[in-house]
């Protein structure tokens, strides 16, 4: 057979194409030792003698309606006697003990990326198994070491992953996006080991770091790096708001009728959301709701209330307007109300921080949109490992 025409798909130096079989849905491509190149040592580049030869296979990219690739090529274990060392020499682009090349691989987590693993084996003969360790192994070798220089603005949060309510610590550069640092749990050690890899220096330019008022990440903040303010943001302040209204609407709930408890029933979404992200349909059942239930209505309104405090820009006003809706707070007869208004204001120095930086919160939002969607195509790897840097690549996708 003539393969001229495949020496350009098949080009690895010091080896030429031997034969190539193809059957419908496999191609079988033999490679020799090209005997015109002399061996040499890949860790010293000397000149180094052969031992033994001996067959081996790899799987490679489709070609044509072929599928399932398979190359096989003699390794050649060599010492070198420069160096003292043995080798094995193989194709390049065959990682050592792969049983494929590195350009399917990379074909394979590119994939990933696009579609969850389970899917791949529709697409390619590989398994969900092997794609998982594929996609990870080539993530770990081409994404870059996160950046620690420059971190003005840190966005510290925790995140639950899989099913049993599993947490990790991640940690954002709040200017770019990019992930820095995710750790199973949200104890204070899950942040420590991210300090623990910046030096002085680095520690030294950090202005800012965002993160919830609930948590034990405020006190490893202030011990490392104690010239850095510590921010209560919106979308963490919003998020303690909506156990309020969550609390009040189970109340509600209890006290309800039965032909009202089907009122309050299933509402729990439309309250969160912001009203441009409800259907019509959504939008009636909410107002309805809203008419007839006085304590809900309440909550309701002063979470818009509450949001209006990040539309100021001046530190003072937003420290003045956030005065003002504790004052309405504590009109209302509601307990759970009042609690988050005098907890807020206990905060007031960390939420009115936020004025004083420029923290934006697009990256973090951004990376819950992420982490919801990578965990899906994922489909249960809860590889803390291969979850960070699967979230790596699209944070630094977006930055
Ligand atoms: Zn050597």
């Amino acid at each position: 057979m003539y393969v001229g025409g495949f020496r350009k798909l098949f080009d690895y130096k010091g080896y030429v194409i031997e034969k190539v079989r193809l059957t419908e849905e496999v191609a079988q491509v033999n490679l020799r030792r090209d005997r015109r190149f002399t061996l040499t040592c890949p860790h010293c580049g000397a000149k180094m003698g052969k031992n033994r030869t001996s067959r081996q296979t790899a799987r490679d990219l489709p070609l044509g309606p072929a599928r399932k690739v398979i190359l096989v090529y003699e390794a050649i274990q060599g010492r070198c006697s420069t160096c003292d060392s043995f080798a094995t020499i193989r194709p390049p682009g065959i990682p050592e003990g792969g049983q494929a090349t590195w350009r399917l691989m990379s074909f394979v987590s590119c994939c990933a990326r696009f579609m969850p693993l389970s899917r791949i084996s529709k697409l390619l003969p590989v398994s969900t198994a092997t794609a998982y360790r594929w996609d990870k192994k080539v993530l770990a070798a081409e994404l870059p070491e996160p950046n620690l220089d420059d971190l003005e603005v840190l966005l510290i949060d925790e995140k639950s992953i899989g099913k049993h309510h599993d947490y990790v610590t991640v940690v954002l550069d709040g200017q770019t996006g990019e992930l820095l640092h995710m750790a199973e749990g949200k104890k204070k050690k899950s942040l420590q080991s991210f300090f623990d890899r910046l030096t002085d220096e680095q520690k030294s330019v950090t202005e800012a770091a965002a993160m919830d008022r609930a948590g034990a990440y405020k006190e490893v903040v202030s011990e490392q790096i104690p010239k850095a303010d510590i921010v209560f943001d919106k979308f963490h302040i919003i998020k303690n708001y909506h156990d309020v209204i969550d609390e009040v609407r189970r109340q509600e709930w209890r006290a309800a009728s039965e032909e009202d408890k089907d009122l309050v029933k299933g509402q729990r979404y439309n309250l969160f959301r912001k009203p441009d992200n409800l259907t019509e349909d959504q939008k009636r059942e909410l107002e309805e709701l809203l008419e007839v239930n006085e304590n809900i209505s309440t909550v309701y309104v002063m979470k818009d209330q509450l949001r209006k405090l990040w539309s100021y820009v001046r530190p003072d006003r937003a420290e003045q307007y956030l005065l003002y809706w504790r004052q309405l707070a504590k009109k209302s007869s509601l307990e759970a109300l009042k609690d988050f208004a005098d907890s807020l204001l206990e905060a007031k120095e960390q939420v009115v921080n936020h004025f004083r930086h420029e923290i934006t919160l697009g990256p973090l939002e951004g990376f819950n949109n992420l982490i919801s969607r990578i965990l899906h195509r994922a489909c249960g790897y809860t590889d803390i490992e291969y979850m960070f840097l699967k979230l790596r690549r699209e944070s630094l996708a977006q930055s």
